[in-house]
């Protein structure tokens, strides 16, 4: 895990010296291994997570999980029942 943050923080710093390069191009990078990959790709096949587009540094966004969204969602709702039937009922 420190070997591939030092990675993206010395990667990072490239990109920043050469900014020219980084308008144009044509790969992002995985945010879970940073492999990278072309512009099109909606999962990694280094590591076969989900990516989504491309993002600041040439790192791609991670896709929004709509799954743990629901999840969140249904335990507070959970809660706010509990909280309701044990001292406002
Ligand atoms: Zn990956």
């Amino acid at each position: 895990m420190d070997e591939k943050l030092k990675q993206a923080a010395i990667d990072m710093g490239k990109s920043d010296n050469d900014k020219s390069t980084r308008q144009s191009r044509a790969t992002k990078r995985c945010p879970e291994c940073f492999t990278e990959l072309p512009l099109d790709t909606k999962i990694c096949f280094s590591c076969n997570q989900k990516i989504g587009k491309l993002g600041k540094y040439g790192l791609a966004k991670k896709p929004f999980g709509w799954l743990s969204y629901v999840i969140c969602i249904l335990s507070w709702l959970g809660f706010c029942l509990y909280i309701w039937w044990a001292f406002i009922r």
